[in-house]
């Protein structure tokens, strides 16, 4: 056998070494830093949708052109306008400035003041700030954050949940943004922070399904907003009552690009009734980490046979407070729970759920800290 000439041996020896150090350095790399892998993860996986549903959205937005093309609708070469949506259309269905309503009365869903855009203001405040500056415009907030119209009667006693650890930069910031919203939409509502306590991954249908058994223990709520804290509402016509409920509210989000990321995407900001939510026996607490909490619950709603409604073209926009996830880490066993979300159903979420919680009211909202494991909800075979 012809001897490998030293050269290429050298080089061969050379390439090994190189490609050994950078597979030792890629493992030193996810060794040492899984919050840096988890966050890439979570970014290709956005990613990923994101462009599948790009491609998706564009191929139909195409076929829809070429399909009212060749009928060529009413005779009119007007061009179809993909991005008309109704919020831009004149608010015909709006009441006119200067109405005035009776404090008798029902207040209207859609009310004069609520006009559309809003502008979104990101820049950080102190809490203290937020607390002053609202209860100076409206002194009538009592402690707890509860508010009730005056000049109408509310259609709808909402209770907006909240889920929380270590975001205070951006708690006041979402207070400050949706507190006049739900004001100028006439609703009865307070806010519900919850917060974990103790060294658990992160567990937010857990904090939802605690919220929910305070908040109905402190007042005969109609309706339940399930609310990120980093999410900010770009159209005060997505109206926060519960007639359309369940619904899914922050459908376009700018993080994804204004697109849904796919059909059964449930997250963010999500309503339910009471009684609904007692029907599907609220969110399942299995889900320690990120992700795949919202999917579970939007399974439970299809099994509950209710239908999901969306606020229409551009009322679902929200612009989410941009922020790392450092130190959190991504539910990997979500998809093998989510293949038994029915049978699951029965067994885990409200019926199973134990918790000690602390709660304190403050100006604008009712903190509720509960130390979250997993022996706190039993889960029994099924
Ligand atoms: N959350 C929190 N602290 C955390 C993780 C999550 O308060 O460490 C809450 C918060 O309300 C947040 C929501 O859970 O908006 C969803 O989590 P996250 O923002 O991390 O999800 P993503 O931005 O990926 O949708
Ligand atoms: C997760 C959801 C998340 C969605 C969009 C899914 O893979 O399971 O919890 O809301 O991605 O980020
Ligand atoms: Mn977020």
């Amino acid at each position: 056998m012809m001897p490998t000439p030293l050269r290429f041996r050298r080089r061969s020896y050379l390439g090994l070494l190189f490609l050994f150090s950078l597979s030792t350095s890629a493992l030193y790399f996810i060794y040492s830093a899984p919050g840096i892998v988890n966050e890439y993860v979570f970014m290709v996986q956005a990613r990923g949708i994101q462009i599948r549903e790009n491609v998706k959205n564009i191929g139909a937005q195409v076929l829809e052109q070429v399909v009212r093309g060749a009928y060529n609708i009413n005779g009119t070469d007007y061009s179809y306008d993909f991005n008309f949506n109704e919020s831009d259309a004149p608010p015909t269905t709006y009441l006119p400035d200067g109405f005035t309503y009776l404090p008798s009365q029902i207040c209207p869903e859609k009310l004069p003041l609520m006009k559309g855009r809003v502008e979104v203001n990101m820049s950080e405040v102190s809490l203290e700030e937020v607390e002053r500056s609202l209860l100076e415009g409206e002194p009538s907030i009592a402690e707890g954050g509860y508010w009730k119209p005056k000049d109408c009667l509310p259609r709808w006693r909402v209770a907006i949940l909240v889920p929380f650890r270590n975001r205070h930069e951006h708690l006041p910031i979402l207070l400050r943004h949706l507190v006049p919203v739900l004001q100028k939409q006439r609703l009865q509502f307070a806010f519900y922070v919850i917060e974990q306590a103790g060294t658990e991954p992160f567990n937010r249908a857990m904090l939802f399904n605690v919220g929910f058994k305070e908040a109905i223990k402190d007042f005969d709520w109609d309706c339940l907003i399930f609310h990120d804290v980093d999410h900010l509402m770009e159209n005060d016509r997505n109206y926060y009552g519960c007639a359309g409920m369940p619904r899914h509210f922050a459908v376009k989000l700018d993080k994804y690009s204004y697109m849904l990321p796919y059909n059964e995407f449930f997250g963010g900001v999500s309503g339910l009734t009471v009684k609904q939510f007692k029907k599907i026996n609220g969110f399942p607490n299995a889900f320690w980490g990120w992700g795949g909490e919202d999917d579970d619950l939007w399974n439970r709603v299809q099994f509950a046979n209710y239908s999901v409604s969306r606020p229409h073209g551009e009322q679902g926009r929200y612009m989410s407070i941009p922020h790392h996830h450092r130190g959190e880490v991504q539910f990997l066993g979500r998809y093998s729970l989510l293949r038994h979300s029915k049978e699951r159903q029965k067994v885990d979420g409200l019926n199973n759920l134990n918790y000690l919680p602390v709660v304190f009211r403050m100006p604008l909202y009712t903190n509720i800290t509960v130390s979250l494991s997993r022996n706190l909800a039993p889960v029994a075979d099924y």
